[in-house]
């Protein structure tokens, strides 16, 4: 919905570009999102409302002297830089990919959705495109999905629940020879640790960490949960000593029970079960140094598990994909990029 005045010729003749609020109900399923961003103005509004809700700015320059070219869907700056011809995928995590925006929004609101996580293989045969590229735009969305809030979780009168768990090691998916050198009698020389925070009524913090020793998991704790909360565990050693430092720490023993009044962990096992699922049943085999997306991703669905209905979940991803880039160089631990 965009209305050109001036010129139409032309790059010379000053174009004003007006963006008339998309007064059009916003989309709440999938069969709506994909009607709407069939229009690909309707795509190039949603983009301009959310990037530029006080008028298109040139990114090099922030000149707001800016000339729409309605045939290219571009802006062309009119102050003399080089890099003067811009989409509205710049900046974003969209740039230098070829998709055009119905795929990568549709793409969007499907991982925004997808209670146990869509494969690339799936994306690929819903959006007509490869594999490759589908894989790419997963992981592209799943950055904007990255929740890094210093904000810390908990208080006075809060319950936290703390657990940790480990992920990995699809042994029947190796080959023979790894899955000697990889499974050890211990069973976990090949799995990742994950320590789960849980705010009980709030949010889920997850992070990958080296092992479950006394100090990697309580200095996430401190880093995430503030002193006089009621902390929730289990006995496992290394939560030793949270009382010393200010926690209202309480033990479930699983050894005798599970639960014991308040006292459980019953909120992460249930996410804990959210991940493996995706990571078993939809994903199948994950790269330790890509299982933080996938956590991420899994963390940014149930921490907005209670919102009204899809479009609401999709909205919250669209409004953090400005700002942020991943190549495929940085996606694949590669030197050398080959964006599509
Ligand atoms: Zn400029």
């Amino acid at each position: 919905m965009f209305f050109v005045s001036g010129d139409s010729k032309g790059l010379s003749v000053s174009a004003t570009i007006c963006l008339v609020r998309d007064t059009m109900k916003k989309p709440k399923t999938l069969q709506q999102a994909i009607v709407h961003f069939a229009n690909p103005d309707n795509c190039l509004a949603f983009m301009v409302e959310r990037r530029w809700p006080n008028g298109v700015e040139c990114p090099t320059c922030g000149s707001k002297e800016v000339h729409f070219i309605s045939t290219r869907r571009l802006w062309e700056c009119k102050a003399e830089h080089t890099r003067k011809q811009f989409s509205c995928k710049v900046g974003t995590i969209f740039e230098d990919s070829a998709l055009p925006l119905d795929k990568w929004l549709i793409a969007m609101w499907m991982v925004a959705n997808c209670k146990n996580g869509i494969s690339s293989y799936e994306v690929a045969r819903a959006l007509g495109v490869t594999q490759k590229s589908a894989w790419f735009m997963l992981h592209r969305i799943r950055l904007a999905m990255q929740n890094r809030s210093i904000l810390k979780l908990g208080g006075s009168g809060s319950q936290v629940e703390v657990d940790e768990t480990f992920v990995g090691g699809a042994a029947r998916f190796m080959h023979s020879d790894k899955r000697k050198r990889r499974i050890t009698e211990t069973g976990t020389k090949d799995k990742v640790a994950i320590v789960g925070i849980l705010e009980r009524g709030g949010e889920v913090r997850g992070t990958v960490v080296g092992n479950r020793k006394k100090h990697a998991l309580q200095t996430q704790i401190r880093a995430h949960v503030k002193a006089g909360s009621a902390i929730y565990t289990d006995a496992l050693m290394s939560y030793q000593g949270l009382r010393e430092q200010g926690f209202e720490h309480q033990v479930i023993d699983h050894a005798e029970k599970y639960v014991d009044g308040q006292v459980h962990t019953n909120g992460l096992e249930n996410f804990w079960s959210l991940l493996k699922r995706g990571l078993k049943g939809t994903y199948v085999s994950v790269e330790e140094f890509h299982l933080f997306r996938y956590l991420d991703e899994q963390m940014f669905r149930f921490n907005l598990r209670k919102l009204s209905h899809d479009g609401a979940r999709f909205e919250h991803v669209a409004s953090h994909i400005f700002g942020k880039r991943l190549t495929y160089a940085e996606v694949t631990g590669k030197t050398t990029a080959t964006c599509n």
